[in-house]
C-alpha cells in the first residue's frame, strides 16, 4: 500500500484488521461520513436510480439497491467519487471542484455545529469498537506506522511534487493533521485510537479544507487558540513525541533559588498562576491555591510542555534531566 494519506488508504487499514472486504465507492464514503457526504432518497430498495450530484445541499444523492447504495455507471459519480477516496487512477484532475465543494460542505457543517462534529467522533468510536482487543492492539500498530510512513515520504517530495498532487494538500495542514493523529495514537488509549484515527480520515478526506479543523482544535478536538509549534517541522515533531528521552533540557536563566526555575505553575483547580501569589515557593512539593484553597503537587512529574501534555499526562518533565540543565548553566555561569 503506498505512503500516502488517502482517504481509500486510511479507511483500507481498517477493514483489513476486520479481515472483511472494503465497501465500494459510495458505501466507504457513506460508511464514515454518512449523509455529510450522501443523501439517500426514498426507494424500494429493488430498483435502480442513477445517483446524481446536487449543487444545492454539495452532497451526492443515491438510492439502495439490494443493500448497498446504487453507484451505477455514472462517470461523474464515479470521477467525483474517485477523486473523494484518492486511490482511483485515471482522469483524476476532473470532478475536482465538486468534490473541493463537497469536502468544504462537510467542513463547514462540522465545524458550525459541534453535535454533528460529536457524532462523527462517537461514529467514528462505535466503528473501531467492533474490533475485540487484539485488533484494536493490532490496528494501533498499524496506524502508528502509517504515520511516520507517511511522514517520511512526504518528507522525500520535492516541492514540486508535492504541488503537483493530485487534490494537493499545504505542508502545514498536512503536518498539523498528522501530527494530531500521532500524538493521540501514540496515547496508546481507546479514546486516543479513536481520536487519531478520525484525525486520519478528516486530513484524507477532507485534504486542504482540514486546515479549518487544524486551526481550530487541538488533537483532542478541544477548541484552541493557538499558534502552530516553534518546531520547525513534522519528522522533528514525531521524533521528540516518540523518543523524548532523547532530548536534553536547556536552562539559560540565573534563578538557582527556585527548584524549579522558569516553571509557570498553574493551579489543577482554578487554573490561576500559583507563581505571583503571596509567599510562593516550589520547594516543599505542595502549594495550597490561595483563591481556591486547592492542594497542588509542585514537582517534577507536575510538570508539562502545554496544556494538551497536562490534561493527557503525558510527556512530564524529567526531574534528573532538570537538575542537569541547572548545573550546566551554574557551570557556565561560573566559568
Ligand atoms: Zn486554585
Amino acid at each position: 500500500m503506498p505512503n500516502e494519506l488517502r482517504y481509500g488508504y486510511v479507511t483500507q487499514l481498517y477493514y483489513e484488521i476486520l479481515g472483511i472486504e472494503t465497501p465500494r465507492q459510495l458505501d466507504l464514503l457513506d460508511e464514515w461520513f454518512s449523509d455529510l457526504l450522501i443523501k439517500e432518497e426514498e426507494s424500494d430498495g429493488n430498483t435502480k436510480i442513477p445517483p446524481f450530484f446536487s449543487e444545492q445541499d454539495s452532497r451526492i444523492h443515491a438510492v439502495r439497491y439490494h443493500g448497498r447504495l446504487y453507484s451505477g455507471a455514472d462517470e461523474i459519480i464515479a470521477q467525483l467519487t474517485g477523486r473523494l477516496i484518492g486511490t482511483a487512477k485515471g482522469n483524476r484532475e476532473k470532478q475536482r471542484r465538486n468534490a473541493v465543494v463537497m469536502c468544504k460542505h462537510i467542513t463547514r457543517v462540522l465545524c458550525e455545529n459541534w453535535s454533528r462534529f460529536e457524532a462523527f467522533l462517537n461514529h467514528t468510536g462505535e466503528m473501531i469498537l467492533r474490533m475485540d482487543e487484539d485488533q484494536l492492539n493490532e490496528f494501533l500498530n498499524k496506524l502508528l506506522d502509517f504515520v511516520k510512513e507517511i511522514a517520511l515520504a512526504r518528507n522525500e517530495m520535492s516541492e514540486s511534487e508535492r504541488d503537483g498532487e493530485p487534490f494537493p494538500m499545504d505542508d502545514e495542514i498536512f503536518d498539523a493533521a498528522v501530527y494530531n493523529a500521532a500524538y493521540q495514537l501514540n496515547l496508546c488509549t481507546v479514546d486516543g485510537l479513536v481520536q487519531g484515527y478520525a484525525w486520519l480520515l478528516l486530513g484524507s478526506l477532507l485534504r486542504n479544507e482540514c486546515g479549518r479543523i487544524t486551526r481550530r482544535f487541538d488533537s483532542s478536538f478541544n477548541e484552541v487558540n493557538r499558534m502552530p509549534s516553534e518546531e520547525p517541522d513534522l519528522i522533528s515533531k514525531l521524533d521528540c513525541l516518540f523518543f523524548p528521552e532523547d532530548y536534553e533540557y536547556t536552562y539559560d536563566g540565573d534563578d538557582f533559588e527556585s527548584k524549579y526555575p522558569d516553571i509557570h505553575w498553574q493551579c489543577d483547580q482554578c487554573g490561576t498562576s500559583l507563581n505571583s501569589q503571596e509567599g510562593f515557593t516550589d520547594r516543599y512539593g505542595k502549594w495550597q491555591c490561595r483563591l481556591c484553597g486547592y492542594v497542588n503537587d509542585i514537582d517534577e512529574e507536575h510538570i508539562f510542555e502545554n496544556n494538551e501534555d497536562a490534561e493527557n499526562r503525558r510527556n512530564h518533565m524529567d526531574a534528573q534531566k532538570i537538575r542537569e540543565a541547572i548545573e550546566r548553566r551554574k557551570t557556565q555561569l561560573s566559568e
